[in-house]
């Protein structure tokens, strides 16, 4: 990273993140007077070397910015950016994405996780058809009253589409903030929140809050990295408190010590002619709404089967696949059924389709790898047969 020519002195210029020695350490006065213009340094910062060129900016269209600051919500830029130009191409505007299906709207999330964030997406969006005219809401209040956007999200929504002044605080903003003015605890804990929404609300600059608000984001994803910020390039460095005490690692500090929960769950894949059975989740709870394999226990297969319409030739094993939520750790254990389709028509909720059809349905990451997984064994199957045949 090209260092800044912000004139923050020797401190700044250095290219680790070492302890400073005394005679560098900043006085109180310093300190202070290198506060006020926290956010300038910020802002000059974004100017010269903060990001201008991602699909949501240059825009202040408040839906463009609302469907990013959602997909950006726990999943990295790199990661939404194929995702954000695939669902505004095929949801160009709130009206649009008010009048699709469920299922259309999860098929374009599918991949990005965190499910409930498409399915409040689609729930916004009719609100906002219905009690909004469609027209994205100016008021704070109501932003934040919309399904899926929280207080900081809502905060973002409002400095990039209608230059309001408000402050943010996602992850990367807690962790340059913690960092910077020495906060001790974890960040999910109430109090330490608390002092992190003051002192986010109290840096907010009079002017320019979109180019601030763009920096501390860039800032926290850049530089201030969860492991090995690169302290050197900081325009923050001088007054920073974790630079100084050689504090990096330990802030912020990590959620108390929980172990995640191990889970285990074993699906079934019906599968039969080239066909796979996929059944669609509840509305809520994990996975919901998307089309899933049946989830079934060991000591019940044969009933499962025959539940599902189908008997059972023969069975085989795939690979387990490992999974993490944000409470706990799933491994799926899938098992295929090998069967004629033969005793009952398709119900509701459930869909026979071809394997490379379900592979374009609204899935679970997993359940995707699962799939892709069933697709190579077939092929590599088919590719020894042929070769069998022609021996
Ligand atoms: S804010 Fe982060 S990157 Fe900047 S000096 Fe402090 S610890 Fe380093």
């Amino acid at each position: 990273m090209t260092k800044t020519s912000n004139g923050t002195g020797d401190a700044t210029r250095r290219s680790d993140n070492r302890r400073a020695a005394p005679d560098e350490r900043p006085t109180a006065n310093h300190e202070s007077r290198h506060l006020k213009d926290f956010a300038a340094r910020v802002i000059r910062w974004q100017r010269q070397l903060g990001r201008h060129d991602l699909p949501w900016q240059g825009t202040r269209d408040a839906y463009r910015i609302w469907v990013s600051e959602i997909m950006l919500q726990q999943t990295q830029v790199s990661a939404v950016i194929p995702y954000y130009v695939r669902f505004l191409a095929r949801f160009p505007d709130v009206q649009s994405l008010a009048v699709a299906s469920e299922d259309d709207v999860l098929a374009h999330w599918s991949g990005l996780g965190y499910y409930a964030r498409g399915r409040n997406l689609h729930r916004a969006a009719r609100l906002i058809v219905e009690r909004h005219a469609g027209m994205f809401p100016l008021a704070f209040e109501a932003v934040c009253a919309l399904p899926g956007v929280g207080r900081s999200t809502a905060a973002a929504i409002c400095v990039f589409a209608f230059g309001q002044r408000r402050a943010i605080l996602d992850g990367n903003v807690k962790r340059v903030l913690a960092r910077h003015d020495g906060i001790a605890g974890y960040p999910g804990n109430r109090a330490v929140q608390d002092r992190l929404w003051s002192i986010a609300e109290a840096r907010l600059p009079a002017r320019e809050i979109d180019t601030y608000t763009q920096g501390l984001m860039d800032l926290g994803a850049g530089l201030c990295k969860r492991r090995h910020p690169d302290c050197g390039g900081c325009p923050l460095a001088q007054t920073c408190v974790a630079r100084r005490d050689g504090l990096t690692g330990q802030l912020p500090a990590a959620r108390p010590g929980k172990r995640l929960a191990q889970r285990e769950t074993t699906v079934l894949v019906l599968l039969s002619a080239g066909e796979v059975l996929l059944e669609k989740r509840p509305a809520s709870g994990i996975w919901g709404g998307l089309w899933s394999f049946p989830e079934v226990s060991e000591e019940q297969i044969d009933g499962a089967t025959l539940s599902y319409g189908a008997r059972a030739d023969s069975f085989s094993r795939l690979s387990p696949v490992e999974h993490g939520f944000t409470h706990f750790k799933l491994r799926i254990l899938p098992l295929v059924a090998h069967v004629a389709r033969e005793l009952r028509a398709e119900q509701p909720g459930r869909l026979w389709l071809p394997l490379d059809d379900a592979l374009t349905a609204p899935l679970p990451a997993p359940i995707r790898r699962i799939l892709g997984q069933l697709r190579t064994d077939r092929s590599a199957g088919e590719h020894a047969a042929s070769q069998r045949d022609l021996t």
